[in-house]
């Protein structure tokens, strides 16, 4: 099995700057670690038509490169369907009729954590399953038997965060991320996850699940955001943030490549230049403010 890092964009749209910051510190861990590098679509939900495209040339634009064919998620399907009936063959799923609505409103489990599902369905009865097989389509979830999993994250450290009963298969058929994630990384022998420190909470579920599937957790980096002049995340609304915006108002992709390279401590010039000076321990940790193109140029 090959060792990999990869990056993994949801093709919801152009990716900006605080996307492609992280795509390049994806590629500079894998790249430094002598792994070869995936790129991986993950367009199960919100994909827009030509998103995709527009991501890999922006990535190529910047010196992203990545090895072998990209691979999409929703041509994936039956790997995600043999893992779910893994599960559901070791007990270890259950049909779930709530309404976001509902889960919302119901009251919390004794010892639950906040945000937790609060187990509504976990122990249906026959005849009421029975009849909520009538009423509505059934999500798949995760019958965990932990409240809580520590993970070891290169720049965090060990983070232990919430396991819940979450979702694997949603009621309308698709896949849940975090079922599909843990599912792509160990079958493309990725054993290591760059990706933005928003997704740090969602970790302990999936190495949660990849530890009941008999899978290898992968070795977790996750990366400060880029934020907006208010210390908000990134957001398109803020103004020039893609490469097409920059290019338009005189910035070129190989400028904003070193753009970034800047904010990450390292000399300009291109990806592989950048290499040799490329050192985890040393990464900022902080969040780093894009302030627009006036003040960066
Ligand atoms: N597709 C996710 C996103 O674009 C990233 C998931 C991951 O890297 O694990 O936010």
């Amino acid at each position: 099995m090959t060792s990999a890092g990869r990056f993994a964009p949801s093709p919801s749209g152009e990716l900006h700057v605080g996307n492609l910051r992280t795509a390049i510190l994806a590629w500079l861990f894998a790249r430094s670690t002598g792994r070869s590098f995936l790129l991986r679509v993950e367009d199960l939900d919100r994909a827009r038509a030509g998103a995709e495209a527009v991501q890999l040339r922006d990535l190529a634009a910047i010196g992203v490169d990545w090895d072998g064919a990209v691979v999409r998620q929703t041509a994936r399907g039956a790997l995600y369907e043999e893992a779910i009936g893994r599960l559901q063959s070791a007990g270890l799923t259950y049909e779930c009729f709530c309404t976001r609505r509902e889960i919302q409103e119901a009251p919390s489990a004794p010892h639950a954590p906040q945000g937790a599902y609060p187990g509504t369905c976990r122990n249906l009865g026959l005849a009421e399953l029975e009849y909520k097989r009538s009423t509505r389509p059934a999500a798949i979830r995760l019958r965990a038997d932990v409240a809580k999993f520590t993970v070891r994250d290169v720049l965090h450290g060990a983070y232990t965060g919430i396991v819940d009963d979450f979702v694997l298969r949603r009621n309308d058929g698709v896949t849940a991320y975090n079922l599909a994630v843990v599912v792509d990384d160990a079958e493309q022998g990725v054993d290591q996850v760059v990706r933005g420190d928003d997704l740090l909470s969602s970790t302990p579920r999936q190495a949660y699940l990849a530890s009941l599937l008999n899978i290898p957790v992968p070795e977790y980096a996750h990366v400060p955001l880029v934020v907006n002049s208010d210390g908000v995340r990134l957001a398109k609304r803020d103004g020039a943030v893609t490469l097409g915006d920059l290019d338009a108002a005189g910035i070129p992709a190989g400028e904003v490549r070193n753009l970034l390279l800047a904010s990450l401590g390292l000399p300009p010039g291109t990806l592989s230049e950048a290499l040799a000076a490329f050192h985890p321990a040393g990464l900022p940790t902080a969040p780093w403010a894009w302030k627009g193109i006036v003040n960066n140029h």
